[in-house]
């Protein structure tokens, strides 16, 4: 038996379908800008680039302007983009960097499954997310889905200056709750920051596999694979909310990344 007083989650594709936007925001933003490039052939650029500056996005020179906005980082991965298609052009990189964002915020939604498993928690647990990213970006994303009211604590790499798999972040929600690392439990998509990152804090985690994504074999496991939110309601051991939520469609579960 568990003694869990606490449930965070993560945020991106775990409550909200963030990669389905970027991917529906960026062709379209691409698209407006009437590139010589094709779109796909565009689109595809963006994502060529991106294994290599996501690793530097956690360096000294970009990071700490990372945390606070999401933009400098955002332009710049539009820059390398154009650069990479022979189509650099400045003020072009800084209008589609803007359109995507404005786009992305848009299209933003959370996932059926998340609002009526928000509700049926609230009020018997503590609940809380852990999110990283930039904290206006995070903060944009928070507003506009309009889930704010559920959280006690809300904690975002870019404000903690410290983000998942890093334990000081779980320590800090265990502080925050007063609660020790056996009440807390945590559910998120991302095997790595999430999961792993939960359970070596000593959290139980749930795995968010909404995607069917292979596993991955190291140690630490999650204590349970969930396909649908409504399963952290059995895995509590609590009914599940009434209504009805669809299983997500497998466009706005694909990481396009993979
Ligand atoms: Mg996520």
């Amino acid at each position: 038996m568990n003694d869990i007083r606490a449930v965070y989650f993560d945020l991106d594709d775990t409550l909200c379908a963030y990669w389905a936007a970027s991917r529906r925001a960026l062709r379209q933003a691409i698209e407006e800008a009437g590139l010589k490039t094709p779109t796909e052939e565009a689109v595809q650029a963006w994502r060529d680039v991106f294994p290599a500056f996501s690793k530097e996005i956690k360096t000294d020179a970009w990071y700490a302007h990372y945390l606070e906005s999401g933009e400098p980082t955002r332009t710049e991965h539009i820059r390398r983009t154009l650069n990479s298609i022979g189509e650099f052009d400045e003020s072009l990189a800084a209008n589609i960097s803007a359109r995507y964002a404005e786009l992305r915020n848009e299209y933003l939604e959370l996932f059926a499954d998340a609002l009526p498993l928000l509700r049926k928690l609230h009020g018997r647990y503590r609940l809380g997310l852990i999110t990283n990213g930039p904290a206006d970006i995070q903060r944009q994303e928070i507003a506009r889905l309009g889930i704010e009211e559920f959280f006690e604590h809300i904690l975002i790499e870019g404000e903690f200056k410290i983000g998942k798999p890093n334990r000081a972040i779980f320590e800090e929600a265990e502080a925050e709750n007063g609660l020790k690392p056996e009440q807390m439990l945590f559910v998120g998509n991302a095997y790595e920051h999430d999961v792993q990152g939960a359970k070596n804090a000593g959290w139980w985690a749930l795995w968010l596999n909404r995607g069917n994504e292979s596993r991955n074999e190291d140690p630490p496991y999650p204590d349970a694979e969930i396909k649908h939110l409504y399963e952290v309601c059995d895995w509590l051991g609590i009914e599940r909310p009434d209504e009805t939520a669809p299983t997500p469609e497998a466009e706005l579960v694909k990481n396009w990344r993979g």
